[in-house]
């Protein structure tokens, strides 16, 4: 059976959304940071960062601020588009940008969830808007970021197909979601525990500071963030574990966890991000969402 949000979908999709928005542009050692976000009411929503360097940006942002994503396009001649992963924040001005003449370029995994219109989950039209399909390229061992060369390090965890990009002279790593804050108390139904616990191991064995973080960069003391986060995630994962094998059910785990999530954006996810979800990654794996395991398997 499809999911209730398969066949709301379209209906969301044409919906009016009172959405305002806000753009910033700054800069960060030669880096273009490109700060946007939603408003309702005035309220400022998650941001999001893309990060342009030299004539390559990484993430194309949310498409509500396509003009201006489009004017800083054509003002640094943006020539390439890496996508950290497929989510409608990192990928919702790809299509514009892939117009504008600029190649597209994902992971493997990446290229065929973005050549879909997949549908999405009602808070993701509140928060993010919608994003059109487009035809990626695949990422190779390096991708080049402006005069750079990239190292593409696999990040999956947070999405199947997400990728890092770590710049070692520079000492940058552009890390998509995979870090977002240090205490994470929910995750999404289809994020996966010990594939995001493997990627920061995977980003401590790297020598970075400046962590561009697609929702809150550290610019400074980037990787003793991983390092916190790691830890916190090891601790949760000790204690999960312990409280299920007193005989604790998921309910009981959480309750006992005593987490707080009071924030307007974990109410708007209808539980799609949650606490449960994540004690349920670390017991018993994540519940890949149905039409990107279809997308990955080429049906
Ligand atoms: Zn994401």
């Amino acid at each position: 059976m499809r999911p209730l949000y398969h066949l709301l979908d379209p209906f969301w999709r044409r919906f009016p959304f009172p959405a305002g928005h806000r753009f910033e542009r700054t800069a960060f050692q030669g880096i273009s940071v490109l700060r946007m976000s939603r408003t309702y009411l005035g309220n400022e929503i998650l941001p999001v960062y893309c990060y342009g360097v030299g004539d390559t940006l990484v993430d194309t942002g949310i498409s509500s601020v396509a003009p201006e994503v489009e004017a800083f396009a054509r003002d640094a001649r943006i020539g390439r588009a890496v996508l950290t992963h497929h989510h409608e924040d990192h990928s919702g001005n790809a299509a514009l940008l892939a117009r504008l003449g600029a190649e597209v370029v994902a992971t493997p995994t990446g290229v065929r969830l973005v050549a879909r219109d997949l549908p999405r989950r009602f808070y993701q039209h509140v928060l993010w808007g919608e994003a059109d399909p487009v035809a990626a390229g695949a990422t190779g061992e390096t991708v080049p970021l402006g005069r750079h060369v990239a190292r593409v390090i696999p990040a999956s965890g947070h999405a199947i197909d997400q990728l890092a990009l770590f710049v070692p002279g520079e000492g940058w790593l552009f890390s998509g979601d995979a870090f977002v804050a240090e205490k994470i108390k929910i995750f999404r139904g289809d994020e996966d525990f010990h594939e995001s616990c493997a990627t920061l191991e995977r980003f401590l064995a790297l020598d970075f500071d400046a962590l561009l973080c697609a929702h809150r960069p550290r610019f400074t003391g980037g990787k003793e963030a991983i390092r916190a986060k790691l830890q916190w995630m090891r601790e949760l994962e000790g204690t999960v574990k312990r409280l299920a094998g007193e005989g604790r059910s998921v309910r009981a785990i959480v309750r006992r966890l005593g987490l707080t999530t009071s924030s307007r954006f974990y109410v708007l996810t209808f539980g799609d991000a949650t606490t449960a979800n994540l004690v349920r990654s670390i017991l018993h794996g994540p519940r890949p969402r149905s039409e990107v395991v279809a997308a990955v398997a080429g049906a």
